[in-house]
């Protein structure tokens, strides 16, 4: 069944009495064009889906994948998809939220030696803890291929010196290579979103793109150096560690940067050179 028009959500709407969560996120996307695009990025043999909604990307997933598990919250829909994804029998539907279930596990029990991708037209109240746990629980994950809002797209992808670029930028940075792949409107939606949307791939690397002594502390390095936008990175390192600032100087000074700059303007090497110099100053 074909999902991707506003009469077609509609019809599902009416046929089970289905109205919209707004607490939930739930703005499903009519554009065959960018469910296509997001599909084809995901590109791996297992896809781990969150969010499925009506079904419009899962119908396109189970079309290319071997296996998909789509994970929704929302007990109501899962009779909705038992219908629109009636006859795929390489779809598992898991009523489950994403940020509790045990991925690990769910990627042992339910794929095998396959590879893995994520694809999601996300919820966007839970964006960014979503992604954050995705990296940070070192999955063995090929994509991650994420619809955002556009303003969180800017910030997963920035760069040094750019106003979007912050923690989140340097944790998608040291984990894979991001990229935004597509451009949706919130005309697109159903309902219509307050907020442009866009579809963000993390490419996973095989080794993250520095190397750091404790890469607990190189996080807690980027966490202080964005902690106070303004200030300068003496001044964040000394409030976040509680060393004394001529200690820091030279610190610094071993790692070759400047500690009057401000933490926007460190490269992911340049973190990782500071991080490695509080480690050897700390340990
Ligand atoms: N995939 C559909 C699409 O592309 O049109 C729906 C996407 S809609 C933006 C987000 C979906 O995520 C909704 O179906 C919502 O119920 C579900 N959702 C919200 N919070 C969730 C959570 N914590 N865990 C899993 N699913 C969640």
């Amino acid at each position: 069944m074909e999902l991707t028009s506003a009469k077609a959500v509609k019809e599902i709407q009416n046929r089970f009495g289905f109205t919209f969560k707004k607490g939930l996120g739930q703005n499903f996307l009519t554009s065959s064009e960018i469910l296509e695009r997001i599909a084809d990025a995901a590109e791996s043999e297992g896809i781990i889906e969150i969010g499925p909604g009506f079904g419009a990307l899962t119908q396109r997933l189970a079309a290319r994948a071997e296996k998909v598990a789509a994970i929704e919250i929302d007990e109501r829909l899962i009779d909705v998809l038992g219908f629109t994804l009636s006859g795929l029998d390489n779809v598992t539907l898991i009523q489950g939220d994403i940020l509790k279930i045990d991925l690990p596990e769910l990627i042992r029990s339910e794929f095998c030696d396959m590879r893995v991708s994520v694809a999601a037209n996300l919820p966007y109240y839970i964006t960014t803890p979503v992604i954050a746990r995705l990296l940070e629980e070192r999955l063995p994950l090929e994509n991650i291929v994420v619809m955002v809002q556009r303003e969180v797209a800017d910030r997963l992808c920035a760069k040094p010196g750019s106003k979007d670029y912050g923690a989140i930028s340097v944790l998608c940075g040291y984990f894979s290579e991001p990229e935004v792949i597509a451009k949706a409107p919130a005309s697109l939606f159903v309902p219509p979103p307050k907020v442009d949307s866009a579809v963000v791939r993390l490419k996973m690397l095989e080794e993250p793109s520095v190397s750091v002594s404790d890469e607990g502390l190189f996080f807690k390095t980027v966490r202080a150096a964005f902690s106070q936008r303004r200030k300068t990175l003496l001044n964040c390192l000394c409030s976040f560690f509680g060393i004394p600032k001529d200690e820091l100087r030279e610190i610094g000074d071993e790692a070759e940067i400047d500690l009057s700059r401000r933490g926007e303007t460190l490269s992911l090497a340049e973190f990782a050179a500071l991080s490695d110099g509080l480690y050897n100053k700390t340990k």
